[in-house]
């Protein structure tokens, strides 16, 4: 239960930092990973580099040194099973009846799909977390009847875009807006009116709406240049568990996040469209950062209203749910800013 006690100890909130290895082709043509520091025998250590150009009319040339230091870094060698194993408890706590939510958090390439979903679902060394997640808690549920719990799962898949919700489970014709609402006026539960709640009862059954995703949100990529990683996608699962021998029942969510690309873009080159989109990635990731914060610090106030992102996940988030962030970084020296703000972003939540 080590795992287990690192929640106890340290709040609700754990960072793992993973840095993706260089690709076959930036091998040949990029420079990467000097920049880039392990400490040996530390596995939860990150150590930024840069020799900084001389600055006019001095000689000495200055070391930037930055030092992170997160719950846990995984090297680029690290498997997907490496990591997984990582947080198979906290996704099997979902059985227990926590809220349990997992974030990935990282400029665009820096491997957060490859994370969440892995490079191809059919491959089993190389599936990411979700499918992992998805095995694990219907593993966990068939283990768990031998003490007479029984569960329904339902999932649903959405993705959030410019501050819009859209539902990637739902057939192309269906595909409206939709809207966060209250359960009733008198409620503090929100709900999404006509999202599609899947009721599923295997893997498999999860694993075929995960490719119905898959295939609604690459007819959108080709309308919208790029537009996969300027959403959010949000992947939920739901279980109700119920006891009863011991009269006993507990309801939870399970939601996979793979946020937007988190890069600043040139404010002069974006406009229109684009600029929109960049002011509601920035909004929707800061307001989440906000939040995590707000909720480490047990505030009486959480601004979950000021994104679309935080007020979909408010029931998710906070109470006791558990959540854990992956940040994902590129290897590319060209790509030394940009890690450093993720890496930035991830200590302020941690
Ligand atoms: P993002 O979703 O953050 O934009 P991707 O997950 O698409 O980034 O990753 C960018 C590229 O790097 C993809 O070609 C992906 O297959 C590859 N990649 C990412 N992480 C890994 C990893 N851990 N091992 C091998 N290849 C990876
Ligand atoms: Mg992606």
């Amino acid at each position: 239960r080590e795992q287990e006690e690192l929640y106890e100890a340290e709040g609700n909130i754990r960072v793992f930092c993973r840095v993706r290895p260089l690709l076959a082709a930036e091998k040949e043509t990029q420079k990467g990973m000097e920049h880039l520091h392990f400490p040996p025998q530390d596995n939860k250590t990150l150590v930024l580099l840069r020799e900084e150009e001389s600055h006019i009319g001095r000689e000495r040339k200055d070391d930037l040194k930055y030092d992170f230091s997160f719950d846990r870094v995984f090297q680029p060698s690290a498997s997907q099973e490496e990591v997984f194993e990582e947080i198979s408890l906290l996704v099997q706590s979902a059985l227990d009846g926590y809220h349990v939510c997992i974030f990935a958090y990282g400029q665009t390439g820096s491997g957060k799909t490859y994370t969440m979903e892995g490079p191809d679902a059919l491959d089993p060394e190389r599936r990411g977390m979700i499918p992992r997640a998805v095995h694990r808690v219907f593993q966990g549920a068939q283990e768990l009847a031998e003490k007479g719990w029984q569960y329904r799962f339902s999932a649903s898949f959405l993705e959030i875009y410019n501050e819009s919700l859209r539902d990637l489970l739902g057939a192309r014709a269906e595909r409206g807006e939709l809207e966060i609402r209250r359960v009733s006026s008198t409620s503090e539960e929100l709900h999404v009116p006509n999202l599609r709640c899947v009721p599923v009862a295997s893997e498999d059954e999860v694993l075929q709406l995960l490719q119905t995703a898959a295939a609604n949100r690459s007819v959108a990529r080709t309308a919208l240049n790029d537009h996969s990683s300027r959403s959010h996608s949000i992947f939920q699962l739901r279980i109700h568990g119920t006891n009863a021998a011991r009269e006993l029942r507990c309801s939870s969510v399970l939601s996979l996040v793979d946020l937007a690309g988190s890069e600043r873009l040139d404010k002069s080159q974006s406009q229109g469209k684009r600029l929109r989109e960049t002011q509601s990635i920035n909004t929707s990731l800061s307001s989440l950062g906000l939040v995590i914060m707000a909720l480490a610090k047990k505030e009486p106030h959480i601004p979950y209203r000021n994104s679309k992102l935080t007020y979909l996940l408010q029931n998710s988030l906070g109470g006791n749910a558990k959540m854990l962030m992956f940040v994902n970084i590129s290897p590319l020296e060209e790509n030394f800013s940009e890690s450093l703000n993720s890496l930035r972003f991830a200590s302020k939540v941690n």
